[in-house]
Parts: structure tokens; C-alpha cells; sequence
């Protein structure tokens, strides 16, 4: 089973608290700081599943999961959203713009794993309603 996880993140501290935990959950990680490596990172890695933080320089994370949507070999990857906007209308972006679920920070080091390990290929069926 492919556990490499793409982690697009430009905060240091947000990177290093997720990459602990899912490598200590038995992923690898890989990383990119902003929209154009995560693009070009994105269509050579074969990540399992892409962590997207949204408040990124440059492109922000909408224009990201738009673009990483429109690579042919991704059109099956989970995109999970990451952002610390708390509003309901950016969940509703995060989605029309191709992520499949949106995560909240701070990232909670107790449910971090297990709401990433939900959304992998091959896991959905335990999802609930
Ligand atoms: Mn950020």
C-alpha cells in the first residue's frame, strides 16, 4: 500500500508537527513549501493522499487543488484542505475547488492520523455520516 503522504505547508512549525506524527504513524512525507513545488512534486512523487494547507505565498491553496486537479494521474488522489480560517465559507471553496474534506488548525495531535488514515485510498468504506 502506498502510505507517501504529499505535505504542502509553508509554516515551519505546522510541518514539523504533522511530518512527526505521520511518520511516527508509519507514513512518508513528502514536503513542498508553496504552490509550484507542490505541483511539480505532485506529478512525479505518486503521493497516497495530499495535505493542502490553504494560506500559502503565491498561489493560495484553492488555485493549488484547482491545479492539482486538472493533472490526469491525481484525478483519484484525496486532497485534504488544511487551514486555520475558521469560517463555513471557506469549506465550501476547499471543496468546489477539488479538495475532498477540510481539516481545521491548530492540528490536533490526537485526531491528526486517524483523520488522514480516513480519507486514504481504500479506507473510505469506514466512513461514517
Ligand atoms: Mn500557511
Amino acid at each position: 500500500m502506498n502510505r507517501k503522504i504529499l505535505l504542502v505547508e509553508d509554516n515551519e512549525s505546522n510541518r514539523y508537527l504533522a511530518t512527526f506524527l505521520l511518520e511516527r504513524a508509519g507514513f512518508t512525507v513528502v514536503h513542498a513549501p508553496d504552490g509550484s513545488a507542490a505541483l511539480a512534486l505532485a506529478a512525479t512523487a505518486d503521493p497516497a493522499l495530499i495535505l493542502l494547507d490553504i494560506q500559502l505565498p503565491g498561489m493560495d491553496g484553492y488555485a493549488v487543488a484547482r491545479a492539482l486537479r486538472d493533472l490526469p494521474a491525481l484525478g483519484a488522489v484525496p486532497i485534504i484542505a488544511v487551514t486555520s480560517y475558521a469560517m463555513t465559507g471557506d469549506r465550501e471553496k476547499a471543496l468546489e475547488a477539488g479538495c475532498n474534506t477540510y481539516l481545521e488548525k491548530p492540528i490536533n495531535p490526537e485526531t491528526f492520523v486517524a483523520e488522514v488514515t480516513r480519507h486514504l485510498p481504500g479506507t473510505e468504506a469506514k466512513e461514517t455520516p
